[in-house]
């Protein structure tokens, strides 16, 4: 199926196309400069941004694909987790193209969608995965039994912040600009990942096998770099950011790697934005071939958001027969990452 994919649930306004599992067009609007001054994303403002750039990116996007609005067999639309007035420009703009042009409408998870993107890249999977979602507002560790599948289930989760979210606080504390994670990610590789010991967050004997836990680490950085402020001397900020990074995906890598060992499954997808991170990737790497297990990251400019990745789960719920979703349906900011189709 030919499906169009829109997706606003921060400040990225995305419209991808696909067929089935190739991708034919992901075309991006992005606000992010109009949030860097106050350091995160400005809620308003996204959605202002949405509205205005909406149009024109479908019209850019179906002229990518050489595909006119009536040939789109469904639209698929992102309808949580996000910001609330963010993804109703979303919801809204693909409720009018579903009612225009006739056909099925399906309002998806974000967090699936960061895990279905993967397709596009790497071709169908049919077997149970283990997938490690790592972004700016969700951790977590989740058995796939089918990619792009209405079921899956969470093995774990963070208790605090998301991986993505530490990045961008310790990139603050650090100078580094919004978001934090590309520019931690660029001086991390000219740090020593050694150079100091921080704490490994929820890796306790008693600790939930899966959960994970970020908020101490970014304490414990920002003790770290006031101490020697204090003291008057320089902020080493490679070894910082290199340390900090390692403390991060060292977790991330050694727990998805237990979960897909104890769950007997020998593929693990990453996606979300820290999936980008060129660390995690290697380490992921390593410890996967290790382990015997087959990885599969989608490349970086799919791991962050798009509205490629949302075609892509919506074609897949075309594919598998699901019920579509009513001209009813709500926005849910807090939609739970089970809820795959709304
Ligand atoms: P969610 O998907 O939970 O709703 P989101 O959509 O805002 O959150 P994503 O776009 O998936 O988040 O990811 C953005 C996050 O990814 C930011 O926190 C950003 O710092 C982080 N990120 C992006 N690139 C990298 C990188 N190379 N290394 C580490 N983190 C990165
Ligand atoms: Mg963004
Ligand atoms: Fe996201």
């Amino acid at each position: 199926p030919l499906v169009l994919g829109i997706e606003t649930s921060c400040d990225e306004t995305g419209i991808g196309i696909v067929r089935g599992t190739t991708l034919l067009a992901d075309a991006i609007a992005s606000s992010v400069d109009e949030h860097a001054r106050f350091g995160g994303v400005v809620p308003e403002v996204a959605s202002r941004a949405h509205l205005h750039a909406m149009v024109p990116t479908i019209r850019r996007a179906l002229d990518t694909a050489g595909v006119a609005a009536a040939d789109v067999d469904a639209v698929a639309v992102t309808a949580g987790p996000g910001l609330a007035g963010a993804l109703l420009v979303g919801v809204a703009a693909a409720k009018a193209y579903a009612l225009a042009l006739d056909k099925p409408l399906y309002g998806v998870n974000h967090l699936s969608s960061h895990v279905a993107v993967d397709l596009l890249e790497h071709g169908p999977l049919e077997e149970p995965c283990v997938a490690l979602l790592v972004s700016g507002g969700h951790s977590s560790v989740l058995l796939v039994p089918r990619i792009g599948g209405e079921e899956l289930t969470e093995l774990g989760a963070t208790v605090d912040d998301a991986a993505g979210e530490a990045y961008d606080k310790v990139a603050r504390l650090l100078g580094l600009p919004f978001p934090g994670g590309p520019p931690i990610d660029r001086i991390a590789r000219e740090g020593d990942r050694d150079a100091i010991a921080f704490p490994r967050g929820m890796t306790g004997a008693h600790d939930p096998a899966f959960a994970f836990s970020f908020s101490g680490l970014k304490t414990a950085v920002a003790r770290w770099v006031e101490a020697r402020q204090r003291a008057g001397e320089a902020v080493p900020v490679a070894d910082v950011a290199a340390s900090f990074q390692e403390a991060v995906v060292d977790v991330l890598t050694a727990k998805a790697v237990r979960a897909a060992r104890e769950a007997g499954v020998g593929h693990m997808i990453i996606g979300g934005g820290v999936a980008a991170n060129t660390r995690l990737r290697a380490l992921a790497q390593e410890r996967c071939d290790a382990a015997g297990i087959r990885l599969r990251v989608p490349r970086p400019g799919l791991c962050t958001d798009n509205g490629a990745m949302v075609a892509a789960l919506g074609a897949q719920l075309v594919a598998h027969g699901a019920t579509p979703s009513s001209l009813e349906l709500p926005a849910d900011s807090a939609l739970p990452v089970t809820d795959v189709l709304v």
